[in-house]
């Protein structure tokens, strides 16, 4: 389960130098995955073991001075509701606005745990300026500096501390039916595509306990098939105003998938995959998400012999360096494709859980490492011993080795290859470790 922290404040005040800043200790772990766009506005922090959704707000609200006070009230509006925790940024080089005041006014009011940062707060004299702002009546109040890091750890432990330790995830009973996650944006089809699947009998099986998202959990059972498919496309109707943000779509979508085993990440063939689109896969295949590409609307596509190939091609090289994904062409209108799109989620799932016998494994991947060895680094000829696949919920693969330290990204992604032609990881992220033997 998920834990969602949102970053608001009016602009300039820092936000996305904090964000930047709380994502980095992630970076150094998952960037053989990350393939990610520069415009980004949410991702994975991680701190003392505990991971959390991080989301910039910022991002979202447009550039037009006249409506921008209102969609910056609507943005912290949605924050609360949606996110588990707000950090509401400010500024102490400019002190407190108007806009602060009128923020911190319906911030107030939230039941939510709000956390005060008083930024670009770089030395002692602003230390002293910063003092105005317990006037906003917060008692979580931090005093930063983004640009530096400074303060940054002290609001790290106080946001971990709000969320439970992690059950472990390797330990979902068996019984437990797979849990697919219907996301995209707006508007590519995701309503008729479950309504196509399930038709009328949508029924809503859980809430999960102690969360607030209103995500639909529909218990799906034909065809000898039994899955759940989580959505969030139902809700959009009831919450027309909040509809027309981007945000609210993103936020929501992230909750999704963190409550899902695999993700079914639904694209309109007409608009292609946009750079949100990228965003959330990117976010999903380093939540270790399994992922299917669904790019709907097919059938208005003027069709000719290599249409499907070549648009699958270009689809993936924006996806990039995580491409052994697959990409299926359906029309949620026409009922193409789609029970084959819900086999390859299965399928996917499956995957996913698949435990590789220690030998098979071994058997392998030592004559893929013989075929092709690590270089020499220093002059140390780097030997992988073994390789054991580790009880967690993501695939993961630790190779024991003289060296860990001297294995480099390209090597790692051979052997990443080379699990994935010789086992079916289509859709899945796996993750490689070196351990010392
Ligand atoms: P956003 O619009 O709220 O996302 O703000 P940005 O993160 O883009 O930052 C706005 C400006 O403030 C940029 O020029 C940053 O370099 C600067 N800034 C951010 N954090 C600090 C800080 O801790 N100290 C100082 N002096 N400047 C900062
Ligand atoms: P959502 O916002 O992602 O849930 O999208 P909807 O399911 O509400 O669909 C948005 C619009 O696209 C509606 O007008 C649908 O009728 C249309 N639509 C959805 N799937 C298809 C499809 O496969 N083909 C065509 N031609 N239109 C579709």
């Amino acid at each position: 389960m998920g834990f969602t922290v949102a970053i608001t404040g009016r602009p300039n005040v820092g936000k996305s130098t904090l964000f930047n800043r709380l994502l980095e200790q992630r970076k150094a772990i998952v960037d053989n995955v990350s393939g990610v766009t520069r415009d980004r506005q949410y991702g994975v922090a991680d701190w003392n073991g505990k991971n959390f959704n991080v989301i910039d707000t910022g991002g979202f609200v447009p550039d037009s001075e006249d409506i921008f006070e209102t969609e910056i009230r609507k943005q912290v509006k949605i924050a609360i509701e949606e996110a588990n925790a707000v950090i509401f940024m400010t500024d102490v080089s400019t002190g407190i606005t108007t806009l602060d005041e009128s923020m911190a006014e319906i911030l107030r009011r939230s039941t939510k745990p709000v956390f005060l940062v008083v930024n670009k707060v770089d030395n002692s004299e602003r230390q002293l300026d910063a003092t105005e702002f317990y006037s906003l009546g917060f008692d979580n109040i931090f005093f930063l500096s983004s640009m530096s890091g400074s303060g940054t750890g002290e609001l790290l432990d106080a946001i971990t501390e709000l969320i439970p330790e992690e059950e472990a995830e390797a330990a979902t009973a068996d019984n437990e039916l797979p849990r697919f996650a219907i996301i995209g944006q707006p508007n590519v089809g995701k309503s008729s595509l479950l309504n196509a699947l399930v038709g009328k009998e949508r029924t809503i099986v859980s809430d999960i306990a102690g969360t607030t998202r209103d995500t639909i959990h529909t218990h799906y059972n034909l065809f000898q098939k039994d899955f759940i498919l989580i959505d969030t496309a139902g809700l959009r109707k009831k919450n027309k105003e909040k509809d027309d943000l981007e945000f609210y779509s993103v936020i929501r979508a992230v909750n999704a998938m963190d409550e899902a085993d695999v993700c079914i990440l639904v694209l309109d063939a007409e608009k292609g995959i946009t750079a949100q689109d990228v965003n959330i896969f990117s976010l999903a295949a380093r939540k270790g998400k399994g992922i299917v590409l669904l790019v709907n609307k097919w059938d208005l596509v003027e069709k000719s012999t290599n249409t499907a190939r070549d648009y699958e091609k270009q689809l993936k090289e924006k996806i990039a360096p995580f491409t052994d994904v697959p990409v299926l062409f359906i029309s949620a209108k026409e009922k193409t494709r789609i029970f084959q799109a819900m086999e390859t989620a299965l399928k996917v799932y499956d995957s996913r859980k698949r435990r590789i016998a220690t030998s098979k494994l071994n058997d392998v991947m030592l004559k893929a490492v013989a075929a092709h060895h690590a270089p020499v680094v220093r002059g140390n000829s780097v030997k992988i011993k073994y390789i054991m696949q580790l009880p967690t919920a993501v695939p993961s693969f630790a190779f024991f080795t003289n060296y860990p330290d001297d294995i480099k990204t390209p090597y790692k992604n051979y052997l990443e290859n080379q699990l994935r032609a010789s086992f079916d990881f289509k859709g899945v992220p796996v993750r490689i470790f070196f351990r010392k033997k």
